[in-house]
């Protein structure tokens, strides 16, 4: 169904492929709708992107009561734009409104709208090879109140982002500090949903990983700090003596879609594929008795992330001498293929805007 459109009379100049980065310039227009208790979620519209006025108490501010997602739009060879699995974003998002005692919206009106907004703003999406628009649906708690609850209403926004291409300077491992000083989430937590708190709670270990020369930060789980859980904001997959391994969704994981399109794929190449835990020792075990094959992370952002180097404490080693695997980068091209709709699409992920 056709939502109300106001186009913005000052349309901004679209900067060069090459200067665009993540996150940092933002399109002409933006979806908004509101929810109030009794009401239900109701008025979406595609306005002019515009800053938001907020009372300083505003609920989202004090107790993060605030989810997101994270997706993007490709242009194709023909010209054409489309998503890469939108519907399972919109899945996790009601997922993590639940966790947050936030209320569900329409997944398939949710998605409609999505495709009406990028329609909108279709000139928005970059044509360089690994660029993209990048999509930030978000709902917050608007309540002004300082009682610590759950709103009685909400915004639910959306901006887009056009961004460069993650691998400007090619596909290169990165280096990897496991934190032993630091927990993300834990289970039974909030660590599965896409919320506010888990990326502040990771700031202090990504920012010490940084200090010390390291990408990112590897997270082990909260109780006995053993298990490898994430690597920075993706999931983490190891090849090990011919095996797909990553760590089972347990709770203080984020469900990647990533994760899920490589799972798929590995499985639909025949190979064997396991969720399951997996110790940080089993990985520094492996690498010594040459089983350790390839270490990636996966993500929106990146695809697949390489992993060439791992210090765990004292202990130092470096994966494949730190080359990209051929699993790695396989998968990279065959999702990227997908996304870009360079390649045919076997598991009906792709949704035309
Ligand atoms: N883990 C965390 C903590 C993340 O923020 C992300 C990025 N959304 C991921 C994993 C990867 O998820 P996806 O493949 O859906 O981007």
């Amino acid at each position: 169904m056709a939502i109300k459109v106001t186009k913005a009379s000052n349309l901004k100049p679209h900067p060069a492929d090459d200067k665009l980065g993540f996150g940092k310039i933002f399109t002409d227009h933006m979806f908004n709708m509101d929810y109030a208790e009794g009401k239900g979620w109701f008025d979406p519209r595609i306005e002019p992107y515009a800053a938001l006025s907020c009372d300083p108490a505003m609920l989202v501010f004090h107790y993060g009561q605030a989810i997101f997602e994270g997706l993007k739009a490709y242009r194709t060879p023909k010209g054409n734009v489309q998503l890469f699995r939108p519907q399972a974003n919109f899945a996790r998002f009601n997922r993590s409104a639940s966790m947050l005692c936030i209320p569900n919206f329409d997944e398939a009106e949710a998605l409609d709208h999505l495709r009406q907004l990028i329609s909108v703003e279709k000139d928005w999406v970059p044509s360089s090879p690994g660029t993209s628009l990048y999509i930030r649906p978000t709902i917050i708690a608007t309540d002004n109140y300082l009682g610590v609850a759950a709103s009685q209403t909400y915004r639910f926004f959306t901006i887009l982002s056009p961004v460069g291409a993650y691998y400007a300077e090619g596909f290169a491992p990165i280096k990897i500090l496991v934190t032993t000083e630091h927990v993300r989430a834990s289970r039974q937590g909030i660590g599965e949903a896409k919320t506010a708190a888990n990326y502040a709670a990771s700031l202090l270990a990504g920012h010490k990983a940084a200090k010390a020369g390291y990408t990112q930060v590897l997270w082990l789980d909260a109780v006995e700090r053993k298990y490898v859980e994430e690597v920075g904001s993706m999931n983490i997959f190891f090849v090990i003596d011919g095996e797909v391994v990553t760590p089972e969704l347990n709770g203080s994981i984020l469900p990647g879609i990533t994760r899920d399109s490589v799972l798929t794929m590995a499985r639909h190449w025949g190979l064997p594929v396991s969720e399951r835990h997996i110790s940080i020792e089993e990985i520094f075990e492996a690498n010594e008795n040459g089983k350790l094959e390839e270490c990636f992370g996966t993500g929106t952002a990146a695809v697949i992330s390489p992993v060439g180097e791992l210090r765990y404490d004292e202990r130092v080693i470096t994966i494949r001498n730190n080359e990209v695997g051929p699993l790695s980068q396989k998968l990279y091209d065959a999702i990227t293929g997908i996304q870009f709709g360079e390649k045919e699409d076997p598991f009906g992920w792709i949704v035309p805007v």
